[in-house]
C-alpha cells in the first residue's frame, strides 16, 4: 500500500524533503512526535518577542520595549508543553533566557524597528501554484520606502555557510512566490535575518528566480509523490544527522522504518479510541513552529 501523498507543502517541508526524504517521510507522512529542543523553543519565543515588538507604535520600538516584550513573552511560554517538555533546570532556564535576550539585542544591530513599515505579522498563507497547495507563515511582511514589498524571515539558528546560503534563501524565494500569488504583486525584497551571528541575507526576486522556484516545486512535488507511491524515502547522511530526532528508525544508524510506520499506525489506533494522541494529519504540512525558522 503506497504512502499518503501530502495535500500541500511548506518551505520548510520542501527544504526537508531535499535534506533527507526519510527524515522528511517520518516527520511529514508518519507524523512521528518529535521532543522539543531548546534551540526550537527559543527560536518560538524570539519570534513571539520580535512580534510583539512590531506591534508597538513605530516610536515605541526601543531595546528596552524589545527586552520587555521579550518577558512577556516567557510568561506566556512558560505553561507551554513544548517548553515544560525541556525539563531546564534553574541553571538551564537562565542561560535559555539569557541566550534569548542576546538574540533581542543582536536584532538591534541588523536594523532599526522604528523605520519598519509592517504589514503583516506572522502571516499565515495558503495558496495554489501550478496545482500543488502551498502553505506557510510569514514572520514579516512590510513596506519599503518605495512602497514595495519586503518579506523578512527571523533565524534564530547558525547562520549558513557560503555553501548553503543559497539554499536556504531558496525557501525565502518561496515566500516571496507564496505573496505573488496571494497579493498579485512580487516582493521587492525578502530577507533572512541571522539573530545569532548577527547577518542579514538579502535578495531580489526576479523573473527567472521566481521560474527557477516553480520548476524546483514542481520538482520537489513530483519527487514526493514518486516517493509515496513506491514507499521509498531514502535516508541522506549528512551533519544534519547530529540534530535528527529519528536515529533509532533510521537504516544509517542502525533502526528499521517499518518500526516507524508501526509506530505511526499505534498512535493513530490510539487516538482514534482516546489513549492518546494522534500523530498530526498527515496532509497538514505546515508544522507548529513553522513561523519559528530557527
Ligand atoms: S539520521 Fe540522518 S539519514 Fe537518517 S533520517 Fe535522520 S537525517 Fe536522514
Amino acid at each position: 500500500m503506497a504512502f499518503p501523498v501530502p495535500r500541500s507543502l511548506s518551505p520548510s517541508k520542501v527544504s526537508s524533503f531535499t535534506d533527507c526524504a526519510l527524515a522528511f517521510r517520518f516527520s511529514a507522512i508518519d507524523r512521528l512526535p518529535e521532543p522539543p529542543t531548546a534551540a526550537a523553543t527559543r527560536g518560538t519565543l524570539v519570534h513571539a518577542a520580535l512580534e510583539r515588538l512590531h506591534l508597538l507604535a513605530p516610536a515605541e520600538r526601543t531595546l528596552d520595549a524589545a527586552l520587555s516584550c521579550l518577558d512577556d513573552a516567557a510568561v506566556g511560554l512558560r505553561d507551554d508543553a513544548e517548553y515544560a517538555g525541556l525539563d531546564l533546570s534553574d541553571d538551564e532556564a537562565t542561560a535559555f533566557h539569557a541566550e534569548a535576550g542576546d538574540l533581542v539585542r543582536n536584532y538591534f544591530r541588523l536594523e532599526d524597528p522604528a523605520t519598519v513599515r509592517s504589514i503583516g505579522l506572522e502571516l499565515r498563507v495558503e495558496v495554489e501554484i501550478d496545482g500543488i497547495r502551498l502553505r506557510g507563515i510569514i514572520d514579516r511582511l512590510e513596506l519599503d520606502a518605495h512602497g514595495e514589498l519586503v518579506v523578512t524571515d527571523y533565524k534564530t539558528g547558525s547562520a549558513p555557510s557560503t555553501q548553503y546560503e543559497r539554499k536556504r534563501l531558496s525557501g525565502v524565494h518561496i515566500y516571496s512566490l507564496l505573496c505573488e500569488q496571494l497579493l498579485g504583486r512580487r516582493p521587492r525584497t525578502v530577507q533572512l535575518l541571522y539573530l545569532k551571528a548577527p547577518l542579514a541575507i538579502t535578495t531580489e526576486p526576479t523573473d527567472r528566480s521566481t521560474r527557477a522556484t516553480r520548476r524546483t516545486l514542481g520538482a520537489v512535488w513530483q519527487a514526493v509523490e514518486r516517493a509515496c507511491d513506491r514507499e521509498d524515502f531514502r535516508p541522506q547522511p549528512s551533519h544534519l544527522c547530529n540534530y535528527c530526532a529519528f536515529q533509532a528508525y533510521c537504516p544509517s544508524f542502525g533502526g528499521d522504518p517499518a518500526e516507524a510506520r508501526r509506530l505511526s499506525e499505534q498512535l493513530a489506533a490510539d487516538a482514534a479510541t482516546g489513549a492518546g494522541d494522534a500523530p498530526g494529519s498527515p496532509v497538514d504540512l505546515v508544522p507548529a513552529s513553522a513561523g519559528a525558522g530557527v
